[in-house]
């Protein structure tokens, strides 16, 4: 029978790496309520708290690793999310020397926003409606522990503002287990994420977690109540632009039998390529194919 478990946020990894201890043991079709930190690691609470000396060791902690009964190298993981809770407040700050236009803002800046009924209050008269996601969702890779910082085929840092409530993430397993973590809250962020932050902030999130044995995948996927989503990053944009399109293609003749061709044109007519983030040392671009056009 399906079991729900609770894992709370004192336990926290900066890396996904695969010879982890597990924080926590689940079986497939398990529910998990777990709890995050914000992506600087809860050191910044008022905004006279400027992101100087940041401890780059100590970012982005992901709870976890959740070891998932079962789950063995080419298999898929997949994650429902369920619900997805921020704290009262969020915080977005400008890091020297990070940041899309770090050459143009060099000093380090906090800003401190209030979080309610469902917007953040950005300033008088402007307030942005919240669509809470985990900046960090990711597996172990399969070799050497890797930093929480640049996304990968594990998943990681995707930044993605599409793996909100109602999301289904699928990510490639590539060690036993899995060893699952998630962290980084962002109750709201722009594609892109500019200047390197969103509104990060604490967060309770709900999550059915699901194993399909052997159906290998690439790279982490997503499918949101009304789009399939194609997720890739590279060293450029072009780069990580050229890898969403091809993964698309290959999408839509796997599993709408179209050929390559088509697939090719079909893309060029319905779907969007979206730039995902330009700050996580790899940037990442995402191909949306609209679910309206399947009838
Ligand atoms: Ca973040
Ligand atoms: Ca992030």
């Amino acid at each position: 029978m399906a079991r729900t478990h609770f894992l709370g946020r004192d336990k926290v990894v900066y890396t996904m790496d695969p010879k982890a201890q597990p924080a926590l043991r689940i079986s497939p079709g398990d529910t998990v309520v777990l709890e995050t930190r914000d992506a600087l690691d809860n050191v910044i609470a008022r905004a006279d708290q400027l992101p100087v000396d940041i401890d780059f060791s100590h970012v982005l902690p992901a709870t976890g690793p959740i070891y998932v009964e079962g789950a063995e190298p080419g298999d898929t993981l997949e994650i429902i999310f369920q619900g997805i809770a921020p704290a009262a407040q969020g915080l977005s700050v400008i890091i020297p020397n990070f940041g899309f236009l770090a050459a143009e803002f060099p000093n380090p800046y906090t800003k401190i926003i209030p979080l309610r009924e469902g917007f953040g209050d950005f300033a008088p008269g402007i307030r942005i409606p919240l669509r809470p996601f985990p900046g960090v969702v990711g597996v172990a890779p399969a070799g050497e522990p890797v930093a929480n910082i640049p996304p990968g085929d594990y998943g990681g840092n995707l930044d993605n503002k599409d793996i909100v409530v109602g999301t289904t993430l699928v990510l490639p397993v590539f060690v036993p287990g899995a060893l699952l973590a998630i962290g980084d809250c962002h109750a709201a962020q722009g594609d892109g994420e500019v200047c390197g932050t969103a509104i990060e902030c604490d967060a309770t999130i709900t999550m059915q977690i699901n194993l399909h044995k052997a159906e290998h995948i690439l790279r982490p996927r997503l499918e949101t109540p009304t789009a399939y989503i194609t997720i890739a990053y590279g060293k450029t944009l072009e780069e990580a632009t050229k890898q969403a399109l091809l993964d698309m293609i290959d999408y839509l003749q796997t599993e709408k039998g179209l050929s390559r061709e088509d697939a090719y044109i079909l893309c060029s007519l319905a779907v969007d390529l979206r730039i995902t983030q330009l700050v996580d040392v790899l940037p990442a671009v995402r191909a949306v194919l609209p679910k309206a056009i399947f009838v």
